[in-house]
């Protein structure tokens, strides 16, 4: 089908193990926005660019090549040709992702690249502004958000760690992106006309899936 299912929310929320989930199940493709911006900041950080100058930041927006794998079970993001998966996971790009995030150019460069994506149909998508800004079309628009407690323990956990510093150091991390994200100009998170709210706090992955799904098939 032609379906696309837009999926917002905070960070940590399990935004992508949700929707990688829901794609594989429903047979459509996958788009980690989250992982565009990720994979567009670790080029600035490679090539000495002071993530927060916004003139500069912008000045640079056009230059990365990113291209986007869409396969749910094997997602890969690839900046000039070299496959950034893991990188764009760094304590660094965590920290500088979100003000990068913040600059118009970055965002109208990467919100084009989205929608060629998008318009090829049957996509669950996820990112900040995917129902509000990107593909308000959407059949379906979720907007996922847990405790972030919550989320910071099960980010710890995912990275191997029950330290109670780190789990601080997740939390500390997710709610300044939020911060950060809620609060810009441009495109801020929130949860868009017609979005139905998921809380995934007190439910396991399977079941966030099922509800999911469960929602697209209505
Ligand atoms: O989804 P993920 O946590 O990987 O996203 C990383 C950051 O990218 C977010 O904190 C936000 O600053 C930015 N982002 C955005 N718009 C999107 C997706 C991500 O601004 N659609």
């Amino acid at each position: 089908g032609s379906i696309v299912v837009a999926v917002d929310g905070t960070s940590g929320s399990g935004k992508s193990s949700t929707c990688r989930g829901v794609a594989d199940r429903l047979g459509l493709r996958y788009l980690d926005t989250g992982a565009m911006y990720r994979a567009m900041t670790w080029w600035m950080l490679q090539h000495g660019v002071d993530v927060h100058d916004t003139e500069a930041v912008a000045a640079y927006a056009e230059k990365p090549t990113l291209v986007s794998g869409t396969d749910p079970l094997a997602p890969t993001i690839s900046v000039d040709g070299a496959d950034v998966s893991v990188e764009i996971r760094s304590d660094e790009v965590n920290a500088a992702v979100s003000p990068v995030s913040t600059v118009p150019a970055v965002r109208e460069r990467l919100v084009t690249l989205q929608r060629e994506i998008i318009g090829e149909g049957g996509i669950v998508v996820e990112g900040r502004d995917i129902g509000s800004v990107v593909w308000p079309d959407a059949e379906l628009k979720v907007y996922l958000t847990a405790d972030p407690a919550a989320r910071a323990t099960r980010r710890a956990l995912e990275s191997g760690s029950t330290d109670a510093e780190r789990i601080a150091a997740t939390e500390a991390s997710l709610l300044n992106r939020d911060r950060i994200d809620s609060g810009r100009a441009v495109a801020p998170l929130t949860m868009a006309d017609g979005a139905v709210h998921v809380d995934s706090t007190d439910l396991t992955l399977d079941e966030v899936i099922d509800l999911v799904a469960g929602l697209v098939a209505e």
